[in-house]
């Protein structure tokens, strides 16, 4: 793999792919710079190499140019946090974008307008990724979050830099947590699935059941399971016709001898809300008018068991409606064995949605191994597909 360490920058002129889609307020300051603040190794690292860089990102969905959704609201953010002034150029590509790459001294960065003025960067236009790859000398993607797309800036541009390309930081960052998690994790490996539905998880359950000694189905989804065993769910949540497939994963994870751990107990509400009059059910009996809502202390105290026991865990999706804080302590508990299992010497990787969230907000997003940046893509790999934009590096 092509990375910042193996790759030579001095004199070079690097064009970085970023992910500076960050929130703005509506006079356009930046109300959360975590993804300039991550950019910045990479960065950092190619001007202290002797190279100069040439910044390109999206920001928002615009159609056409946007003055409301323009990078140049970023400037004084990542001037502040780079420690230096920066080139902005109203351009993507053109005479003006042109010229201003190429009077780039060392040690300088540019940064271009937002890459989805022109809907060539999401149609993946190879005239227009040949316009950018000009505009640098050796290519560098730096943003998982849309290693997923096909677009110009993310796969089409690096055939440009047939020997020239390599991976940043970040994006270098998640291949390898990813790979240590479904290629070479230290056994025993639990992946931990929660979330609300089967039906969004089916082909990530399917592609790593060959790659865990354990699991862990939390969540709403538990429910479709619980149900086909027969069991009562009350109006919890369910897919009744995800049943079947339900009673066929827990058969192919017999035959493959992997371990399949459901919750036995459940908080549940009365209805969908945070203070909702709250009881603890066994998880297959629960009452007609009550709603699973999170799981219960046996089952916190089930998946703590497993958790002590893994050397590699996957966490993907939360144990209950953690948003309700009421309905948290499933959840939160879980992230405290894994925290806990984690200063153990085990690797840990939350990744794909929700459970991101729950760490951030359960403040522990330091405390695991790894925390993807990329709901989506890290998605599609958990589903063992293979990214366009990792594909087109490695081509
Ligand atoms: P996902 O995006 O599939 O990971 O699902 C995350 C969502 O699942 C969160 O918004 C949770 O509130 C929701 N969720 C988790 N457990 C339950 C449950 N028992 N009932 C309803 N929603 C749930």
């Amino acid at each position: 793999m092509n990375t910042l360490q193996n790759t030579s920058f001095s004199q070079e002129r690097a064009l970085i792919r970023v992910d500076f889609n960050v929130p703005l307020d509506d006079n356009g300051n930046v109300t959360d710079d975590t993804r300039i603040v991550a950019a910045l190794p990479t960065i950092q690292h190619i001007l202290e190499q002797g190279g100069s860089c040439v910044l390109m990102s999206h920001l928002g969905r615009p159609k056409g140019s946007d003055p409301k959704l323009s990078l140049k609201q970023i400037v004084p953010t990542l001037e502040k946090h780079l420690g230096k002034a920066i080139h902005f150029c109203d351009e993507v590509v053109g005479s003006k974008a042109t010229a201003q790459a190429a009077a780039l001294g060392q040690g300088e960065v540019l940064l271009i307008e937002n890459l989805r003025f022109h809907e060539a960067e999401t149609k993946g236009d190879k005239d227009f990724s040949k316009a950018l790859s000009e505009l640098g000398t050796v290519y560098v993607n730096d943003a998982f979050g849309t290693a997923h797309r096909a677009h110009a800036s993310t796969t089409v541009v690096a055939q440009f830099f047939p020997n020239k390309k390599c991976f940043g930081h970040l994006l270098a960052g998640e291949i390898t947590a990813i790979d240590k998690v479904m290629a070479s994790g230290e056994k025993p490996v639990l992946a931990i699935l929660g979330g609300a539905k089967v039906s969004s998880k089916i082909t990530i359950i399917e592609n790593i059941l060959s790659k865990v000694d354990h699991l862990i189905i939390g969540g709403g989804m538990a429910f479709t399971f619980i149900k086909a065993q027969g069991g009562k769910i009350g109006k919890s949540i369910c897919e009744d016709e995800k049943m079947p497939l339900a009673l066929s994963i827990l058969e192919q994870a017999e035959a493959l001898g992997v371990q399949v751990h459901l919750p036995v107990d459940v908080r549940a509400g009365q209805d969908f809300s945070n203070d909702t009059p709250q009881q603890i059910f066994p998880i297959n009996e629960i009452p007609d008018d009550w709603e699973g809502m999170d799981a219960g202390p046996l089952s916190e105290a089930k998946f703590d068991t497993v958790v002590k026991q893994s050397k590699t865990i996957l966490w993907n999706g939360p144990l209950g409606v953690f948003e309700f804080e009421n309905f948290s302590k499933g959840t939160r508990a879980l992230g405290a064995s894994i925290v806990e299992q984690t200063k153990n010497g085990a690797f840990s990787l939350v990744g794909g949605g929700d459970s991101v969230a729950a760490v951030k907000q359960f403040n522990l997003e330091n405390e695991v191994s790894y925390v993807s940046t990329g709901g989506g893509a890290m998605l599609e790999s958990l589903e063992g597909k293979t990214l366009p934009g990792i594909a087109a590096m490695l081509a």
